[in-house]
């Protein structure tokens, strides 16, 4: 800026020229998604029709249902013929709390079978008001490449002058010469390492390895830009009352309205160290006499910590704080857990350190953390040859980099803990369901949520069915046995499907089933037994008319809380469906050994997780057959063709 002027400033002026366009008001969804193929660099519009709106809702059902329309079965995840569909939901734009997230969906290449992921990074705000609810990416370029989105359709750029650039250079670089959203992947992607991901600002597509899908496609970035679109709701009175009782309901809980905006989540490390469900030294143990050095409380009071969030968001959950002399993202629970205390570290300055540089590079830190959890403990045992050790932070710097580069035996550790395991030996202690890395609950101090990993669909994954919420954080639920497990899994599978095609935050979704008046005035000791004793009544009073409201105040389609959430039963069907045609079956679903056969040092009881126990119950329920098969009447009924 001159003497007040901001012309001279061409990045300013370019920001100022794009302000002035005429703004369009769009009502709900656009219902059309760019396909652009790669290989030919020919894009079209596909129309979404409204009987998928209905059944699949957007974001990550909307992007599996036309991935499995147009992906063969067997598809390599690292060939040309892979999609990667990345979808904003139907609130994307509206001001509803939480709703700055999209969706990704694409085959794994560290599992073989289908992954999805949200992020809150600023791309998908950016294609929404493009007009555009999703973007499909098929082929492979030949050439480093940069896809520029706009409201016309795409171009495709060199990206020469990107590739081998870490993710802040790179999206500074685009940001340089277009104002968007942009996601891009660091070196780890262009390296095909199989836990790369996406990063869009400093939030992330984390898991199953999407930023190696881009990476094999040669795209070292997607920016879109020039959109100018305004997004309003179809029925505009029903979704200001929905969202003024949301907003009550996020208010009302200690978790979204204090917990999580002052210690984010990190305030999960007392509560899992007290509940020993904390991992320690690869799930040896549970809980550590260090821990609270890497709680939340304490990393608020030390490293004056700010929000640094998705956005738009109501709950704030992100930081970033001063770590040593830099100002960094604060880590995230799960990073806290499996590239700290899962290592035996408690040093909060060196995760924080590696946390960055798994940002920079592009890499999914529960998936490195995991891995390198097994490389220490394969050295202890003598079957591989590092200097890694549990409780030692020398080292590990040089060895993500070596990752992120696929140099040394960091191009083995780069193909994930069950590729290592299976080439070494060790896979007892490979801490991975269906190749993906475990998160930071160990469930041998929650049974539901260890079945919960064992049948999720993209592998051992926290989100699937946070069951962990009712036998940890909210004590309804027994965590030492299994009744009604089954139970609470298929329903919170259910529910994480319609937050994810919703594309809102998982937090604020506890916040609208909790809060609720039923809920929220039951006596506990009532709620908790009804929840084990009558798991359907349960179910059937917990409240998820907000998300139904939200969506339908948007599209203007009218459906039912039930209606709804047989939606998120759908779609998590039909993944499930994919994946058996990909080969997945009962004997996938199951955990690692060591939470089968092995106790936690810290447990006297001897408990390990009775995953068999709770898995005919949980077929029976969502109507699968005894191999873990969705049943031709399954889908009939769910209208899954
Ligand atoms: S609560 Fe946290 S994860 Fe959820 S939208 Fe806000 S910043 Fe993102």
């Amino acid at each position: 800026m001159r003497n007040g002027f901001v012309e001279e400033q061409p990045e300013i002026k370019r920001k100022l020229e794009s302000m002035k366009q005429p703004i369009k008001v769009q009502h709900g969804p656009s219902n059309r998604v760019l396909e652009v193929d790669l290989t030919s660099g020919v894009c079209q519009v596909i129309k979404v029709s409204p009987q998928d709106r209905q059944m699949y809702l957007g974001g990550k059902g909307l992007g599996l249902k036309l991935i499995f329309e147009r992906m063969p079965v067997g598809t390599d995840p690292l060939g040309e013929d892979n999609i990667l569909a990345l979808m904003p939901g139907v609130l994307m734009g509206t001001g509803a709390p939480c709703s700055g997230r999209f969706a990704a969906v694409t085959k794994s290449p560290l599992t073989g079978i289908m992954a999805s992921a949200s992020c809150g990074g600023p791309f998908g705000m950016q294609l929404k008001k493009c007009g555009w609810d999703g973007l499909l990416v098929r082929g492979a370029a030949t050439n480093p490449t940069l896809l520029v989105i706009t409201p016309e359709g795409a171009e495709l750029e060199s990206a020469e002058e990107l590739w081998g650039k870490d993710t802040v250079e790179t999206q500074e670089l685009i940001s340089a010469k277009k104002s968007g959203g942009a996601l891009v992947i660091g070196p780890a992607g262009e390296n095909l390492v199989r836990f790369a991901s996406i990063v869009s600002a400093q939030r992330f597509l984390g898991r199953g390895g999407m930023g190696a899908v881009m990476g094999a496609k040669k795209l070292k970035g997607i920016v879109a830009c020039n959109g100018s679109l305004k997004i309003l709701p179809v029925d505009a009175v029903q979704f200001n009352a929905t969202n003024k009782r949301a907003r009550t309901y996020l208010k009302g809980m200690d978790l979204t309205s204090s917990k999580y905006p002052k210690y984010g989540t990190n305030a999960n490390v007392n509560v899992c160290n007290a509940a020993e469900t904390l991992p320690v030294n690869n799930f040896k143990d549970g809980r550590h006499e260090l821990a609270y050095e890497v709680s939340g409380e304490v990393i608020a009071e030390r490293h004056n910590i700010k929000p640094h969030t998705c956005k738009p968001c109501s709950i704030l959950c992100g930081h970033k704080g001063t770590f040593g002399q830099k100002q960094l993202p604060v880590p995230e629970y799960e990073t806290t857990g499996l590239l700290g205390t899962n290592l035996g570290i408690f040093d909060v300055n060196k995760i924080a350190e590696w946390n960055w540089i798994c940002t920079r590079m592009g890499m999914d830190t529960i998936s490195v953390g995991g891995t390198l959890a097994w490389v220490m403990e394969a050295t202890e045992k003598g079957l591989v040859r590092s200097d890694l050790k549990f409780g030692c932070v020398d080292g590990i710097s040089l060895v993500l980099q070596e990752i992120a580069d696929c140099r040394n035996f960091g191009a083995e550790i780069a193909l994930g803990s069950r590729s290592l395991a299976e080439k070494y030996g060790g896979t007892e202690f490979a801490m991975q369901v269906k190749g993906l890395e475990l998160p930071a609950y160990d469930p041998r101090g929650a049974f539901g949520h260890g079945l919960g990993y064992a049948v999720a669909n993209r592998g051992a994954c926290h989100l699937s069915a946070f069951v962990a919420g009712l036998e940890i954080f909210f004590g309804l639920l027994n965590p030492f046995t299994i009744r009604a497990k089954a139970e609470w899994v298929r329903f919170f599978e259910s529910v994480s499907n319609v937050v994810n095609s919703l594309c809102t935050c998982i937090f604020a979704s506890y916040a609208y089933m909790f809060e609720s008046p039923v809920t929220k005035h039951t006596p506990r000791p009532v709620l908790g037994l009804m929840m084990q004793y009558l798991p359907g009544l349960a179910i059937s009073l917990t409240d998820v008319s907000i998300m139904s409201g939200h969506w339908s105040a948007v599209t203007g389609i009218k459906v039912t809380p039930s209606e709804f959430l047989e939606a998120g039963t759908r779609i998590n069907t039909l993944e499930r469906y994919m994946n058996t045609m990909e080969g997945v079956a009962r004997k996938d679903d199951t955990l690692p050994a060591r939470l089968l056969i092995e106790s936690r040092v810290c447990d006297s009881e001897k408990r390990t997780v009775p995953v068999d126990k709770m898995l005919s119950r949980y077929y029976e329920i969502s109507g699968y057959d005894s191999n873990g098969v969705p049943t031709v009447n399954t889908l009939k009924k769910l209208g899954i063709t």
